[in-house]
């Protein structure tokens, strides 16, 4: 991790990392995954989640909606469902 990756884009506070509950609402369904790693600034809250986390996120959305979910909460780290 280097500095850059700790300073806040948008107050310059320090970041620290942590863990934020992602919420997607679709058209038709709600999707909540809760414990997704982030870093969070200390200062403003404000929330970055890495390009890694943010592929897996779009893999678990696709899930849901695949499987047509109206409400669902989810763990991060469970197994999308194939
Ligand atoms: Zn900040």
């Amino acid at each position: 991790m280097t500095n850059e990756s700790t300073v806040c884009a948008v107050c310059g506070g320090s970041r620290t990392a942590s863990t934020t509950t992602f919420t997607v609402d679709l058209n038709s369904s709600l999707l909540v995954v809760r414990h997704v790693p982030a870093l969070v600034c200390r200062q403003c809250g404000e929330e970055w989640i890495a390009n890694s986390e943010a592929a897996r996120l779009e893999e678990m959305v696709q899930d849901a909606q695949n499987r047509h979910a109206a409400f669902e909460v989810m763990e991060w780290g469970e197994p999308v469902a194939a």
